[in-house]
């Protein structure tokens, strides 16, 4: 596993903006704060959108729009599911950059 922290190329600086785009796909556009130039783009998988304290009607909405799932008892288990490794994927990349920062993340 790789894990960087994500600075803009032009300028260096690490205030940077998440622009969520729902189109046939989902995408994020991440643009810098300073000099307001285009950093990355993500397009996202079906099912690859978790946001973090939304709770499950959100989780709903997002699973209908990827075209929905079998069984209600299967999204309620990929809800926890996507959850849990959601927590788990940012403790663990957390523990990796401030071991490599001494706990003093850019
Ligand atoms: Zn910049």
């Amino acid at each position: 596993m790789e894990i960087h922290l994500q600075k803009c190329q032009h300028c260096g600086s690490r205030s940077l903006r998440n622009i969520l785009v729902r189109d046939e796909v989902q995408k994020v556009l991440v643009q810098c704060r300073d000099c307001e130039r285009l950093v990355a783009r993500y397009v996202l998988n079906s099912g690859g959108y978790f946001h973090a304290g939304k709770g499950f009607e959100s989780f709903l909405r997002s699973i209908e729009r990827d075209g929905g799932l079998t069984s209600p008892r299967d999204v309620d288990e990929l809800f926890h599911d996507v959850e849990a490794e959601a927590e788990r994927e940012f403790n663990t990349s957390l523990e990796v950059l401030k071991q490599r920062y001494d706990d003093d993340l850019p």
